[in-house]
């Protein structure tokens, strides 16, 4: 008997769940650009709202192939992904949210592609669903919180009529936003430890072992580091090879904002600071065998950064650097072998160390 109530408890909560899911609001959200710096903020908003989050896979093959077919020649590979990513979700949802972010600094900006795409999409696909596309930027118009919290509303009242709940749902969504992001950067004091060889991220390299790994810095865009397939699984293959990798999401505020502050004139783009402010960290401090960058192919931002860190590593040439740049043409077997040669490299210059410290 107990048993018959206990099922249909259950079966009850599942017709609820089921009635839930019907009823929700489905929001798509491309796995692309900004999802990789704000998912988590949006996601928990949209869902603390009672609205179905659907996020596009992971990249593979049928995306890039939709995308290289859709999108503008001229586009960067990255922009030209996020077409394959939109038109996945083109069917599946009721709103489709592309957040058009510029800048959360008083001078430094983002991107301006992130601010053009939604209308590009909504021009070129006039049978998308609506797109929410709230904007943001702080360097051109000024905005602050009261822009934020505009923004909460508008969005918020498209899922649920109480204010109340628009706030709850922001207020839980910015405090995850910022322990996703104190649980990302390490600390200083965390990156001198790890500079000193006491502990590693990697948890396949035994700690116990007395030879130190090869440690790399990877940077580039969040959304190309943490997208495998257009990345050919760079990052997947160092990890492979018991490489120890740091990245530029990872790095400290401070120490990126301290090497910007060497510049005699502002990178203002805000990603490329990121990237470029760790590149010449590591350059400095040499305290990684080699550095890798990873440039998209046709990207603006990159061709200032990545000529700024070649020319860099020409003065300072203790620490390698590779630069791969990658497109939707890139082959693996290219990458590999260029993956392959670094890291040779990196291992003859290890020996060579080692070998001027026994027998100076
Ligand atoms: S920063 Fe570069 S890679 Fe990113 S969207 Fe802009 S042009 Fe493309």
């Amino acid at each position: 008997m107990k048993e018959k109530h206990f099922s249909e408890k259950i079966s009850s909560i599942g017709k609820t769940e089921n009635k839930r899911k019907k009823t929700a609001l489905r929001v798509g959200f491309p796995r692309s650009l900004l999802y990789y710096k704000f998912h988590v903020l949006w996601t928990v908003f949209f869902e603390t709202l009672g609205a179905e989050v659907i996020v596009s896979p992971p990249t593979n093959k049928e995306i890039k192939d939709v995308s290289v077919k859709s999108a503008p020649d001229e586009d960067c590979y990255s922009t030209k992904l996020y077409f394959g990513h939109v038109l996945y979700l083109k069917d599946k949802v009721d709103y489709l949210f592309i957040p058009r972010f510029s800048s959360d600094h008083k001078t430094d900006i983002s991107c301006p592609k992130f601010i053009g795409l939604a209308e590009v999409l909504r021009s070129m696909f006039p049978d998308l669903p609506p797109i929410l596309m709230p904007y943001y930027s702080k360097a051109k118009d000024g905005h602050g919180n009261i822009r934020l919290i505009r923004i909460a509303f508008s969005l918020g009242f498209k899922f649920t009529r109480n204010p109340f709940r628009i706030l709850h749902s922001f207020v839980k969504s910015f405090r995850r936003f910022k322990q996703y992001h104190d649980d990302l950067y390490i600390s200083e004091d965390e990156l001198r430890r790890w500079e000193r060889n006491e502990f590693v991220f990697n948890k396949t390299i035994s700690t116990t072992n007395k030879t130190n790994p090869f440690k790399i810095a990877l940077v580039g865009h969040s959304y190309v580091i943490n997208d495998s397939y257009s990345s050919l699984s760079i990052k997947e293959m160092l990890l492979a090879e018991k490489v120890e990798i740091i990245t530029s999401e990872q790095l400290p505020r401070s120490v990126i904002e301290h090497q910007m502050s060497k510049l005699d004139f502002n990178m203002y783009f805000r990603y490329e600071r990121e990237i470029l402010g760790t590149v010449m960290h590591f350059l400095e401090n040499e305290t990684v065998d080699g550095i890798l960058q990873l440039i998209v192919f046709s990207c603006g931002p990159d061709s200032i950064g990545g000529e700024m860190a070649s020319r860099f590593s020409r003065r300072k040439q203790n620490v390698p650097l590779l630069q791969l740049t990658l497109d939707e043409l890139t082959s693996e077997s290219g990458v590999t072998t260029r993956l392959e040669a670094f890291l040779d490299l990196i291992e003859r210059r290890k020996k060579l160390k080692e070998n001027e410290i026994i027998c100076p």
